[in-house]
């Protein structure tokens, strides 16, 4: 299992240097900002959406590792998902960097190398960063015009 959690930072150490997705999309359907506060945090996530599938989503911004992997992860596993495939991602992504830290996320199989963030929760500060790409793909597609905020 510790080899499993060595991979899973690999990963997300990988992603957080060298971005994937990381640019604009002039013909997006869907977008939003982003905004962490607590750490400084600042996204711009676009989707593009066709007959009920995101087709593309990439990002733009500036943050921390962590949000920076969890955006470009996320932009990654999103393409080729229905939207109610990515409304269930992000609630098993939610819960597994919110489950409390001596139980197990019940959904870590789901969300595949998505697992590798359930580490976070043992730095509640690191929560927000993890999640703020998520809810922010989550506001873009439910096309609020508001910033969002993880306060
Ligand atoms: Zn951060």
């Amino acid at each position: 299992m510790s080899d499993l959690r060595d991979l899973y930072q690999e990963v997300i150490l990988d992603h957080s240097k060298k971005p994937r997705n990381y640019r604009d999309m002039p013909d997006a359907t869907h977008q939003a900002d982003g905004h962490n506060r607590l750490c400084g945090d600042k996204l711009h996530v676009y989707i593009k959406v066709a007959d009920g599938r995101i087709v593309d989503a990439s990002f733009k911004g500036v943050g921390c590792a962590i949000s920076t992997a969890s955006a470009s992860m996320m932009t990654d596993e999103l393409r080729g998902k229905t939207l109610e495939e990515a409304r269930r991602l992000y609630n098993f992504f939610h819960e597994a960097v919110t489950t409390p830290p001596t139980e197990d996320p019940p959904h870590l199989e789901e969300l595949g190398k998505l697992g590798a963030f359930s580490g976070v929760r043992e730095f509640p500060v690191r929560v927000k960063c993890a999640t703020l790409a998520w809810h922010t793909m989550q506001a873009a597609v439910e096309k609020s015009d508001e910033p969002v905020s993880t306060e």
